[in-house]
């Protein structure tokens, strides 16, 4: 029999169809535009999924949420930007569209996401160095995982920096019961096809107040002012959610609380299933209390000491690139070994400060980002991933080891 192949996290509609109702809607209203009903609805929906008496934007990507605070930070030309350095592109690189030059700062080893104390060290050197404070913190959610960010607030008031959270891989995750994306300054949601809820593509920035909800409805919308005739202030982006993308995010909300639970539930399992696989350990949150991963993505470090069938060929059929930096043998050999059973598996994000294209920008550095990276896989967790699934994954990941 073909098995299905089985993927890290794709899109899944709700069993109801809402999603086609509300796309129908659209096309029979004749609002195929970037606004108009389901626009306001979805963010309507959002707005009360993240309480906090939040205001909320969608817009069409997550990049362009994090390029919009960015700009309503005040971020420009010569401004630098703390950036957590374990992340994806999308995080640092509206850092670059403005000019400005993001700061790498490192992760601490139980969360894997932005060190507070080395975010401080890095503050303190830059004013130091430059004369002048970052414009911006940008801590990331990765995985799904929430950073401390009372630790992280706490800095970033110390010297008046605002704070804007890129929680794109963090929809529902929670600190002490409150929703990433609602603490800083400003909250960023991807509605990507591979997140943990979809508009095929889309995004949304969580903003504070009614002042900033508007500012960041004219950046959105090419800083139209309300005139009879077309008039800018400022220079403004086309930035906007179109009403079919907000169909599909409407539909979505009635399901996104199952995707949550379901992912946090294939972690479970495949928590339960590898703790007694030698060398390969899940990643989990800290056991304080604070923390409540939405867990995007399970992911699991593989100990160097580890042996995969055909290790010895690893990388021979990957050319070109000659950075010291790249996931380990075994954790490359088990990549193609279950690409081959039909399992789609990632190593975990290249950092930042170790991709040849932000080789210049500062960076500080533990040492945490770059020896997950030698060791991190994700694995399978989305929403079409069954309980079958992960136990085929798992058996897989027992028969791919070598043993001795
Ligand atoms: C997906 C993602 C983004 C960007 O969101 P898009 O909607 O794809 O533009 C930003 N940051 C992180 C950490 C992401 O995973």
């Amino acid at each position: 029999m073909e098995r299905k192949r089985i993927h890290l996290c794709l899109a899944h509609m709700s069993e109801s169809g809402l999603e086609q109702k509300y796309v129908r809607e659209a096309f029979e209203t004749n609002w195929v535009v970037p606004l108009g009903p389901n626009v306001n609805g979805f963010e309507k929906d959002l707005e009360q999924f993240v309480g906090q008496n939040k205001r909320v934007v969608a817009l069409s990507a997550g990049t362009a949420a994090i390029h919009l605070a960015l700009v309503a930070c005040g971020v420009g030309p010569g401004d630098e930007v703390c950036v957590q350095s374990f992340t994806f592109c999308a995080s640092a690189n509206p850092v670059t569209y403005l000019g400005a030059t993001p700061v790498f700062i490192d992760s601490e080893p139980d969360t894997w996401n932005m060190d507070p104390d080395l975010l401080e060290e890095a503050i303190k050197d830059r004013i130091a160095k430059t004369g002048k404070a970052p414009k911006a913190i940008v801590p990331v959610t990765l995985y799904g995982m929430p950073y401390r960010i009372d630790r992280i607030l706490a800095v970033a008031d110390k010297y008046g920096i605002p704070v804007v959270e890129d929680s794109a891989e963090g929809l529902g995750s929670r600190f002490n019961g409150q929703m990433l994306g609602t603490f800083g300054k400003y909250g960023v949601l991807s509605f990507n096809g591979n997140k943990m809820i979809t508009t095929s593509g889309g995004g949304a920035l969580i903003t504070p107040d009614e002042d900033s909800w508007r500012e960041i409805m004219m950046y959105a919308t090419q800083y139209k002012e309300s005139y009879p005739y077309y008039q800018h202030e400022k220079i403004g982006y086309n930035y906007r959610m179109s009403n079919i993308c907000a169909g599909i995010g409407r539909g979505q909300m009635s399901v996104a609380g199952e995707h949550i639970a379901h992912h946090k539930h294939v972690q479970k399992l495949y928590e339960e299933l590898l703790a007694d696989v030698h060398g390969v350990n899940v990643h989990s949150q800290p056991v304080t209390g604070e923390f409540d991963s939405n867990y995007w993505l399970c992911t699991i470090t593989l100990d160097p000491s580890v042996r995969i069938k055909g290790q010895e060929d690893a990388y021979k059929a990957v050319a070109g690139d000659v950075t010291d930096c790249r996931p380990n043998d075994n954790v490359e050999a088990l990549r193609v070994f279950l690409d081959a059973a039909g399992i789609e598996v990632r190593p975990v994000c290249k950092p930042m400060h170790k991709q040849p294209v932000y080789a210049s920008a500062p960076a500080y550095v533990n040492g945490v980002s770059e020896a997950v990276f030698k060791v991190g896989m994700c694995l399978p967790s989305g929403p079409c991933v069954s309980d079958r699934d992960v136990s085929y994954v798992v058996d897989c990941i027992k028969e791919a080891i070598v043993q001795d």
